[in-house]
C-alpha cells in the first residue's frame, strides 16, 4: 500500500472514537506504549514502513504542549470521529482545529475517518464533512473524509490508500 516509503502518521481522536479498534483491524503490531513520564498515553505501532503514533485528545489543555514533540516530520494526520456521538462532535471539531492549526501541521494531509457508519443515526461522511467545514477552513491542505466501520474494516484501506496516493 505504501511501497517502500517511510512515513509517519499521527492518528488522533476523542476517546471512544474507534482508534484502537482500527489498529487491531489493520493488524498492526504494537511497538510500545509510552512511559507514563510522557504525561499521556502514546501508542506507537508500525505497518510496514509506516509508523503510527496515536493518543486520545479532548479536555487535556495542560498536555497540549507535550503533543508537539510528536508533530515534526508527520506526513499525515488521521482524525477519527464517532459519527454517532452527536453530543461530542463539537468537541471533536475543536480538538481537530487545535491540532491542525499548529505550525508543524501545516503541510500534513488530513484524513478524517467518519467511523461507526454501521450505527443507527450515524452522521454520513458528507454530513461530518459539512460539519467540520474543512473546505472553508483548509485552504492549502489536502483533506478527505472517508466513512468507516472499524468492526468490519470497511473504509480503512480506502482511507490509507487516499493517504498513500496523496503523499509523495
Ligand atoms: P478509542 O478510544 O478511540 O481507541 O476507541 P476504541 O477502539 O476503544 O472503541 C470504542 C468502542 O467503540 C469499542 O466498544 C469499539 O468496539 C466500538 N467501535 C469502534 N469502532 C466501531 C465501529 O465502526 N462501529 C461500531 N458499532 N462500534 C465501534
Amino acid at each position: 500500500l505504501f511501497g517502500a516509503r517511510e512515513m509517519k502518521i499521527l492518528m488522533l481522536g476523542l476517546d471512544n472514537a474507534g482508534k484502537t479498534t482500527i489498529l487491531y483491524k489493520l493488524k498492526l503490531n504494537k511497538i510500545k506504549t509510552s512511559a507514563p513520564t510522557v504525561g499521556f498515553n502514546v501508542e506507537t505501532v508500525s505497518y510496514r514502513n509506516v509508523k503510527f503514533n496515536m493518543w486520545d485528545v479532548g479536555g487535556q489543555e495542560r498536555l497540549r504542549p507535550l503533543w508537539r514533540h510528536y508533530f515534526p516530520a508527520t506526513t499525515a494526520l488521521i482524525f477519527v470521529i464517532d459519527s454517532q456521538d452527536k453530543d461530542r462532535i463539537k468537541e471533536a471539531k475543536e480538538e481537530l482545529y487545535g491540532i491542525i492549526s499548529e505550525k508543524e501541521m501545516e503541510n500534513v494531509v488530513l484524513l478524517v475517518w467518519a467511523n461507526k457508519q454501521d450505527l443507527k443515526g450515524a452522521l454520513k461522511p458528507q454530513e461530518v464533512s459539512d460539519y467540520l467545514q474543512l473546505g472553508q477552513n483548509l485552504k492549502n491542505q489536502l483533506w478527505c473524509v472517508v466513512g468507516s466501520n472499524a468492526l468490519t474494516g470497511q473504509g480503512l484501506v480506502e482511507g490509507l490508500s487516499w493517504i498513500s496516493n496523496n503523499t509523495s
